[in-house]
C-alpha cells in the first residue's frame, strides 16, 4: 500500500517527487478524453522509472500469441492498444546540461489532477549541476471539446542567475510497447513534414492504421511571442527548437498544441485536412480560452454524475477520482469502442474488452448518461455476433451458437489460457445480463427486437449445447468450467455459471414469447433468418427445468462447485499477512487447491438475481463466502459492499467501499504502476448507489433503501431514469429526493411510495 495521495475533494495532489514511485504516479495522474489519453509522463527527458504510454482508442496492433504449450482453439494474437506517437516531449538543456529530473537536486515538486477541470499541473524547483536553480510549471489537457486534440502550456524561468536554454519540441513515432511478445516494433514511419507544422505520419504494422499527428508550437520569452523556431525532421521524428538566453528572474514558455486523427475515424485521403481542421479548431483560440471550454466540459459531466460526500474527505476524493477516470476513458459516442480494464493509463489487459463492461460499467453509464451511451456498449457485442458464433464454432460447437471471448477488440478471441479462454464461459451470461439490466432500466424494449433478441439466442443455444445430461444425476450438468473466480480452473457446476445459463435461457424464452405478442411478424422473420426450431425452446425450457444448481442444504448454502466442502475451510483472516496477497507468494497449485476465494463467485450470482433469493439465504452465503474470499481481483469489494450494505452489515459495507474507491489512490493490490483499475473504478460507484443508496428497479419502479455511513454527515448524487432525473441526498436523519425534469415520478424511498413532481413546481 501507499499512503501519500494528499486528501483533497476536487485534486488529486502528489506533493514532493518519488522516483521510486514514479511509475505509480504516472498511473495516477493519467488524462484522457475517450478517443485518447495517456499516462502522467514527463514532458523533459527523464532517465529514471517511467512507463511511457500515449493511447489512442481503437488503434491496436495484433500482437502474435506467445505461449508455452500451443492448445488447439488458442487464438493467433492478442490485439493490444499500443503505445502511440510520443506528442508532449520536450529536449531542453541548459548552459548544454540536459534538464532531467534523475540528475538535479529537486527543491519541490508538485504533480496535482484537477478533476474539476480535467486538467493536470506540475510544478517543481531545481537545481541543476552547475549550481542554477530553474522553476517549472506545465499543465496538459487532453480536451474533451475536441476529442482528437490536446494541449500543454510550459513555463520554464531560471532563478538565480543567467542562462543559454534551449527547448525543442518533438513528435516521436519511434515507441515501443514494454509488454510486446517478440519485442516487436509495431509502428512504420510514413512521412514526416516540417513545412508549416509539424506532421509526422504512421500506420501500424498489420492492422495498418494510420495516425496522422500535427503539431504547432507556440514559444514566448518574456511575454512575447517568437518566430518560428529551427525545425528538423528525421525518421518517425520532427521536432522544433528555441534557443533563448534568459536573465536572472526571466522565463521561457511554450505551448504545444497536437490534433491526433486515424484512419479509424477518417477515409485516408482525408486525413490530413481532418488533422488541419481539428488543428486550426483548437489554435483560433488562446490558452486560457482551451482552459475555460475544457472547464465547462467538465461542468456538464459533473453535473449528471458527481457524487458528494460530505464529513469523509478520503471518500470524496476517490468517488470523485472513479467518477473522473471513467469519463476519461469511455463517452459513448462510438459503438465500436468499449472500456479496456485499465483504460488509457497502461499496458496491463491491453486496452481490450473483458466481461468488466457489462457485469460493472453498465450501471454507472445507464445512470449517470443517456440511454445512448449504454446502448452503444450493447451494440458493440451485438456487431460481434457473427465472431462470437465463428469462436463457438471453433471449439466444436454449431447452428449458430454464440461463445463471446473472455478478451477482444474487434470480437476476436485474444485470451491464450485454456482454463479462461475455453473455460470461463460465465462472460457470456453477463452479455445477456447487460441486455436486461439495459431494458429493465430504460424500458427501451424495441432494442429487443432490432438487436438483443438475436444476440440472446446465439447464447442460449451455446447454453444449450454446453450442458450436459448426467444419467447418474438425472439432471442437466456444466462440466470443466472457470467461474468468476479464477483460483479455481476445470471445475464441475459452478454455481454461478450454471445459474446465469438458466436465467439466459429463461429470459431468452421469456423475450420470444413477449416479442410474440408484441411483434409478431419481427419476431418471424428474426427466427426464420435465424433457422430457429420448435424444438430448441422445447430443450431450452427442458434444460431450465432440470439444471443441477449444487448446494449444501445442512449449511443452506449454493455450492461454489461440485467438492468445494473437500477443501479445508480456513478462513482468510487466519492466514499470515506474508502469504497475502496469494497470488504474489503461493505456487498456483497451491491455490487452486485452497478454499481461498479470488473474487465474488456465488455472490455474484446472488448480486445478480437478488430479488430470487430470500434474505436468508442471501446472509447464509454472504456470512460463507466472503470469510474465504482474498479480494485480489479489483472487481471483489464492489460487490461484497452492496451485499454488505443490503444486509446491514454497515461497517463492512464502509470498509469494502473504501477498499475499491482507493484501491489506485492507495494501492492496495500493489499494482497500480501497471495502470489504473478501471472496470472495478464503476463498481465503486455502484457500491454508493447500489451499496449505500439501495437504489435497484423492480417492476419498472426506482426503488432506494438508504443508509449511511457513521463518519458521512450526508451523500448526494443524480441519477437519470427514464427520462426523468432525480437528485438524492442522504443524511444523518433526513433525506431529499428532487425531481430535476419535467414529468412526475413515482418511485419506491426507503419502503415508502412517493410520488416526486418536477422540482419547478414546488
Ligand atoms: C479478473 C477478471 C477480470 C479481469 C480484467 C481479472 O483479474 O479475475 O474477472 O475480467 O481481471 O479486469
Amino acid at each position: 500500500m501507499k499512503n501519500y495521495i494528499i486528501h483533497d475533494p476536487w485534486h488529486i495532489i502528489e506533493d514532493r517527487f518519488r522516483a521510486e514511485h514514479n511509475e505509480f504516479s504516472e498511473s495516477i495522474f493519467s488524462i484522457g478524453n475517450g478517443r485518447m489519453g495517456q499516462r502522467a509522463n514527463f514532458e523533459e527527458t527523464y532517465s529514471g522509472k517511467t512507463m511511457q504510454g500515449s493511447y489512442l482508442a481503437g488503434v491496436y496492433y495484433p500482437d502474435k500469441t506467445r505461449v508455452g504449450w500451443w492448445k488447439n482453439g488458442y487464438p493467433e494474437y492478442f490485439a493490444k492498444v499500443i503505445n502511440a506517437v510520443h506528442w508532449i516531449g520536450l529536449d531542453i538543456q541548459i548552459d548544454g546540461t540536459t534538464l532531467d529530473l534523475e540528475q538535479c537536486e529537486i527543491i519541490n515538486f508538485e504533480r496535482r489532477l484537477d478533476m474539476k477541470a480535467g486538467m493536470l499541473h506540475r510544478r517543481f524547483k531545481i537545481k541543476i549541476p552547475n549550481g542554477k536553480e530553474v522553476e517549472v510549471t506545465a499543465k496538459r489537457m487532453y480536451h474533451l471539446f475536441q476529442s482528437d486534440t490536446a494541449s500543454l502550456q510550459y513555463t520554464l524561468r531560471v532563478l538565480n542567475a543567467d542562462a543559454d536554454v534551449s527547448i525543442r519540441s518533438y513528435l516521436n513515432g519511434d515507441v515501443v510497447n514494454r509488454d510486446s511478445n517478440y519485442d516487436e516494433r509495431f509502428w512504420v514511419p510514413i512521412a514526416e513534414d516540417i513545412q508549416d507544422d509539424l506532421v509526422l505520419v504512421t500506420e501500424t504494422k498489420k492492422t495498418q492504421f494510420r495516425v496522422e499527428a500535427r503539431l504547432r508550437n507556440v514559444f514566448y520569452v518574456g511575454g512575447a511571442a517568437q518566430p518560428s523556431g529551427t525545425k528538423r525532421k528525421e525518421q518517425c521524428y520532427v521536432s522544433e527548437e528555441l534557443h533563448t538566453h534568459l536573465k536572472a528572474g526571466e522565463s521561457v514558455r511554450m505551448e504545444k498544441y497536437v490534433a491526433m486523427v486515424s484512419s479509424l475515424n477518417h477515409p485516408l485521403a482525408k486525413l490530413t485536412e481532418a488533422a488541419q481542421s481539428s488543428l486550426e479548431k483548437i489554435t483560433s483560440k488562446s490558452y486560457s480560452e482551451l482552459i475555460q471550454l475544457q472547464t465547462e466540459a467538465w461542468a456538464r459531466i459533473w453535473e449528471e454524475s458527481d457524487i458528494q460526500i460530505e464529513g469523509d474527505v478520503a471518500a470524496q476524493q476517490a468517488i470523485r477520482f472513479n467518477i473522473f477516470q471513467l469519463n476519461q476513458t469511455y463517452t459513448g459516442e462510438d459503438a465500436r469502442l468499449n472500456i479496456g480494464p485499465k483504460g488509457f493509463t497502461g499496458e496491463k489487459y491491453g486496452g481490450v474488452t473483458y466481461w468488466d463492461t457489462e457485469a460493472y460499467c453498465l450501471p454507472f453509464y445507464l445512470a449517470t448518461q443517456e440511454p445512448r451511451v449504454a446502448r452503444n456498449l450493447l451494440l458493440y457485442r451485438y456487431q460481434h455476433l457473427q465472431k462470437a458464433i465463428e469462436n463457438a464454432g471453433k471449439l466444436g460447437f454449431s447452428d449458430g451458437a454464440a461463445l463471446y471471448p473472455m478478451v477482444t477488440i474487434n470480437g476476436e478471441e485474444c485470451h491464450n489460457e485454456w482454463e479462461i479462454t475455453f473455460e470461463e464461459i460465465h462472460r457470456n451470461g453477463a452479455i445477456a445480463f447487460a441486455i436486461y439490466n439495459y431494458v429493465r432500466y430504460t424500458d427501451d424494449s424495441e432494442y429487443l427486437a432490432t438487436h438483443g433478441l438475436e444476440v440472446l439466442i446465439g447464447i442460449s443455444r451455446f447454453w444449450a449445447q454446453r450442458v450436459n445430461w448426467s444419467e447418474q444425476k438425472q439432471q442437466y450438468v456444466m462440466l470443466g468450467v472457470t467461474g468468476p473466480n479464477e483460483y479455481e480452473n476445470n471445475v464441475n457446476n459452478n454455481w454461478y455459471t450454471n445459474t446465469i445459463a438458466v436465467w439466459c435461457l429463461r429470459y431468452t424464452l421469456k423475450v420470444i414469447v413477449q416479442e410474440q405478442a408484441q411483434r409478431e411478424d419481427r419476431l418471424y422473420d428474426l427466427l426464420s433468418r435465424l433457422d430457429f426450431k420448435a424444438e430448441e425452446s422445447a430443450k431450452w425450457q427442458h434444460i431450465v427445468d432440470n439444471m443441477y444448481l449444487p448446494e449444501d442444504s445442512d449449511r443452506g448454502v449454493f455450492l461454489q462447485q461440485d467438492g468445494f466442502l473437500d477443501k479445508e475451510l480456513i478462513p482468510v483472516a487466519d492466514l499470515p499477512i506474508e502469504a497475502r496477497p496469494l497470488n504474489q507468494h503461493w505456487s498456483w497449485d497451491r491455490i487452486l487447491r485452497s478454499c481461498y476465494i479470488k473474487q465474488a463467485d456465488v455472490l455474484q450470482g446472488i448480486y445478480f438475481f437478488e430479488d430470487e433469493f430470500d434474505e436468508d439465504t442471501i446472509r447464509r452465503n454472504y456470512d460463507f463466502y466472503e470469510p474465504l474470499t482474498v479480494h485480489e481481483s479489483s472487481l471483489s469489494p464492489c460487490v461484497h459492499a452492496i451485499i454488505a450494505a443490503k444486509l446491514g452489515k454497515e461497517e463492512k459495507a464502509y470498509e469494502f467501499y473504501l477498499r475499491t474507491a482507493r484501491l489506485d489512490l492507495d494501492d492496495y493490490n500493489n499494482d497500480t504502476e501497471d495502470g489504473l483499475h478501471i472496470t472495478s473504478m464503476a463498481g465503486t460507484w455502484l457500491a454508493i448507489v447500489e451499496g449505500f443508496a439501495g437504489m435497484r428497479v423492480r417492476d419498472g419502479k426506482l426503488h432506494f433503501q438508504t443508509f449511511i455511513p457513521k463518519k458521512w454527515q450526508s451523500y448526494a448524487f443524480h441519477v437519470q431514469y427514464r427520462g426523468t432525473k432525480l437528485y438524492i441526498n442522504v443524511s444523518q436523519d433526513d433525506f431529499e429526493v428532487k425531481n430535476l425534469s419535467d414529468t412526475e415520478i413515482s418511485i419506491i424511498f426507503n419502503g415508502e411510495q412517493l410520488l416526486i413532481e418536477p422540482e419547478w413546481k414546488s
